[in-house]
């Protein structure tokens, strides 16, 4: 089973410089073997195979102008040309069954994630907590997790937001997925802030982003008062940067945890997020806050709605990967009714957490309930409860 792992690179400045060589030479052979194949196939309609173009990138080497090549990696080259060739081959694939249609696109210098493969030779030493990367040597690293280890099949050297990773893809050998599901049915309720509710009745706590926020904010506000163009402009932007990338890794690792905690299960029935925007002042909140805090506010929605895309997504291919599946249901009133006797009311909801019938009395906590209903619209049908609605 193949697996991949992201680990954190700590490379000295002497490795930085080969770091950022070896990316600039594997874009440039990517750019020139791609514009080679498209001139090739529109002069002469000629197709140049992947063996014809590692041949010519070796013949690149010995010319004057292209002498630099020499201190690429030749496995990188050999890698990058690999990558330009199976793009292209999935465009045409793709086009001949009608699909998406997108033509590999030249790399630029300028994008903000810069990277480099190596198909093998990468060699790790955990107890060290070092890499080896050929041409570039021994590089610091952290984040290696032993349930990772296994023969190492390639590895894509990136370079973002100032930081640099090391992605492992690696086969353990097993051939078969574990499947470690309980047969069991559940609904989920996602909030206006990051916590699920489900229907056995358990809360899981929303990630703490806090103290990221707050710091986000301070490095806002410190570049918006660096001079244009200025050295501490630049920095301001590379610190801005570093943490907007580490909220996102961090949100990222708490979805994917609860993605795969849930994914056990046989069936998980979830709200459909497009309906429920269509209706958004169902839950939404009545106070009348400053222009500021009913921006702020709105952008955590949008993030808060887009992390729950998210989530839903992971969850959905690791339960097809479990044999399971994901059901998504209209939402509407599942907040108001009564998963006892089915009574329909506003007045159900005494607060934001408190639910209690008022025809027959059942309590239970409002995203709980929420998560009842949720879960009995996925079994029993979409709009069984809704005709009493008045
Ligand atoms: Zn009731």
């Amino acid at each position: 089973m193949l697996k991949a792992c992201k680990i954190r690179l700590y490379p000295n400045s002497e490795q930085k410089q080969i770091i950022a060589s070896q990316i600039g030479g594997s874009r440039y052979i990517f750019n020139r073997m791609l514009a080679l194949k498209i001139f090739a196939y529109k002069k002469f309609g000629k197709n140049i195979s992947k063996f014809e173009l590692i041949k010519y990138a070796t013949k690149l080497k010995t010319r004057d102008k292209t002498l630099w090549l020499k201190e690429i990696d030749s496995q990188v080259v050999q890698q990058s040309i690999s990558n330009m060739d199976t793009a292209y081959k999935n465009f045409f694939r793709r086009v001949k069954q009608g699909g998406a249609v997108g033509f590999p696109k030249f790399k630029s210098k300028h994008h903000s994630r810069q990277s480099f493969q190596y198909p093998q030779r990468v060699k790790l030493n955990e107890k060290k907590n070092k890499v080896y990367l050929p041409k570039v040597g021994w590089v610091k690293c952290k984040g290696f997790r032993k349930e990772f280890a296994g023969k190492i099949k390639t590895v894509t050297v990136s370079l973002e937001a100032y930081q640099y990773h090391a992605s492992l893809l690696t086969d353990d050998g097993i051939e078969t997925i574990s499947i470690n599901h309980n047969n069991q049915s559940i609904g989920l309720d996602v909030g206006v802030k990051l916590v699920v509710a489900d229907s056995n009745g358990n809360k899981v706590e929303a990630l703490k982003l806090e103290r990221e926020l707050i710091k986000l904010r301070k490095r806002a506000k410190q570049l918006s008062c660096k001079k244009k163009g200025s050295k501490n402009r630049f920095k301001a932007k590379q610190k801005l940067a570093k943490i907007n990338l580490h909220i996102a890794n961090k949100r990222k690792d708490f979805l994917h945890k609860l993605s795969l905690q849930y994914s056990e299960n046989q069936t998980v029935v979830v709200e459909d997020l497009k309906i429920k925007n269509m209706s958004k002042s169902a839950k939404g909140t009545t106070e009348t806050p400053g222009k500021n805090v009913k921006a702020k506010a709105g952008l955590n929605r949008v993030i808060t709605q887009q992390s729950w895309g998210m989530f839903f997504e992971m969850l959905e291919y690791k339960l097809k990967a479990n044999g399971g599946e994901l059901i998504k249901v209209d939402p509407k009133f599942t907040s108001q009714t009564c998963p006892k006797c089915k009574y329909i009311s506003k007045e159900n909801r005494l607060s934001q957490s408190k639910f209690v019938c008022q025809r027959c009395s059942y309590a239970n906590n409002a995203d709980i309930v929420g998560a009842l209903n949720i879960l009995d619209r996925g079994i029993h049908g979409n709009n069984a409860s809704l005709q009493i609605a008045s």
